[in-house]
């Protein structure tokens, strides 16, 4: 059932006198007959020992002193840490102390679910002291031990409940859940980066709809900004649902692409700030993609969320309503702005906005259609898009003699705007002749 690089490894250990087991996730995936994505082992050993046994593999120890040690299996690195147990979490975050026990059952005990607290020996018996076959069975998330006193130990553990139910597709037991509305409060003393994590996970899964249905309340002790629109009715045609239940269902309807995700998360969380409701009893939301650009940025930014995402998010959320009309002369423009990678993911933005939208406008999904095949279209053709695409370079209006400097910017900026209106082919020997009016 284990990979050979896996098993080789703990034969390894087993030969200097040390029980291994694959633990966490893997066993989870394994016995839910899904593929790992990756293995950890645990050691029943101290750090010493571990070390000892590894010597002569190619390993780095920069995290021993937590009784973790990476070594390379020949195919992939995997991290090996000695049994240890947690006691005192008095800042609520990290433990007091850290012990290292040979122990795999209490190395298990500081495990955060059922799920995820089994331990795999290499010859695939399975030890699970707190029914995590059973929960699988069952599918539910489920605290090791008593769940308020886990979530205060470590609130982290709050929002990977609701990543395990989003990503698993699994129901929280009631205890659990009962301490996570009861613990929520907790998770404003989470570092962002580890919570962002989490949160991006948790997006991406299958289950991701109800959870962020059911756990509303818990989120927006992350987004508090999103609080407003729960709840919040549109008063407007396009629209059959609330606020927060149309970002929802826009999210679990858009590709498995974490940039993407997030923008849906974000696109209309300032529709609250910017409601109006005009004299006929229909609301508007005029300004708001701008509006939630700046929060989401401010949201990404104090999740600590890396510059990249910041910058490819906060560009889907400010042009996530732009409609060009589907003729290949607006989406060349349109195209100018926010280049081909850019109008295809705004493509499926708008797919997923639109389908969290009401039924009666279903019609538009055409329009995307259409506009997808024009965008193709385009692209096959080689069309410019900035002066770069252009066949002649400055080089070139040089050795025509048009002088060096502001000039030859400008005049790229002209053959450009008469390739883009079609009065001219992106054609070296035409764009050359045409030049040479400006010298
Ligand atoms: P994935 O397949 O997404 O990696 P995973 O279960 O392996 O899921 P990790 O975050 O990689 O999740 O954590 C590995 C294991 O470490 C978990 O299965 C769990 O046993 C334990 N663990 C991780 N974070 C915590 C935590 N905050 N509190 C208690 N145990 C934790
Ligand atoms: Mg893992």
């Amino acid at each position: 059932m284990l990979p050979d690089d896996i098993l080789a490894l703990l034969s390894h250990m087993e030969s200097h006198g040390i029980k291994g087991y694959v633990v966490g996730g893997a066993v989870r995936d394994l016995v839910m007959g899904r593929e790992p994505d990756d293995y950890d082992i645990a050691a029943e050993c101290l750090p010493e020992d571990l070390l000892e046994a590894f010597s002569d593999h190619q390993h780095y120890d920069t995290s021993i002193r937590f009784g973790t040690l990476n070594v390379y299996s020949g195919k992939r690195w995997i991290e090996i840490t000695c049994c240890r147990y947690e006691s005192g979490y008095s800042d609520l975050r990290h433990p007091d102390t850290v012990e290292f026990c040979k122990d795999i059952k209490k190395d298990l005990k500081r495990r955060d679910f059922t799920v995820n607290a089994m331990a795999m020996g290499s010859k695939g018996q399975i030890v699970d002291p707190f029914g995590g076959r059973e929960d699988i069975k069952n599918k539910i998330i489920r605290c090791v031990g008593e769940p308020e006193r886990r979530f205060s130990e470590d609130a982290l553990r709050i929002i990977r409940a609701l990543r395990f139910a989003s990503c698993l597709e699994f129901e929280i037991e009631e205890n659990t859940k009962r301490a996570i509305r009861e613990k929520r409060e907790l998770l404003s003393l989470v570092a962002g980066e580890r919570i962002f994590a989490e949160l991006c996970k948790l997006l991406l899964g299958d289950g991701v709809l109800s959870v962020l249905l059911e756990y509303s309340s818990e989120l927006g002790v992350i987004i508090p900004e999103l609080l407003p629109c729960v709840g919040l009715d549109q008063k407007n045609p396009y629209h059959i649902y609330t606020v927060y239940e149309h970002i929802a269902r826009s999210v679990a309807a858009s590709p498995k692409e974490k940039n993407i995700r997030l923008c849906m998360l974000f696109h209309d969380i300032e529709k609250p700030r910017a409601f109006f409701v005009d004299e006929k009893g229909v609301g508007h939301f005029y300004g708001h993609p701008e509006m939630s650009q700046e929060t989401a940025e401010n949201i990404l930014r104090r999740l600590k969320a890396d510059a990249d995402t910041v910058k490819k998010v906060s560009f889907l959320v400010k042009y996530h309503d732009t409609r060009p009309s589907a003729t290949k002369k607006s989406l060349h423009k349109y195209l100018m702005k926010v280049g081909f990678e850019g109008a295809r993911e705004l493509l499926s933005v708008r797919r997923a906005d639109l389908s969290a939208q009401s039924p009666e406008f279903f019609s538009q999904f055409e329009y995307l259609s259409e506009s997808e095949r024009i965008i193709d279209e385009l692209e096959k053709e080689g069309v410019c898009l900035s002066v770069q695409d252009l066949l002649v370079n400055g080089n070139d209006l040089i050795e025509l003699g048009i002088e060096k400097g502001k000039k030859i910017g400008e005049v790229l900026y002209w053959l450009l705007g008469m390739v883009v209106a079609g009065q001219v082919k992106n054609e070296r020997e035409q764009l050359l002749s045409l030049a040479r009016r400006k010298v």
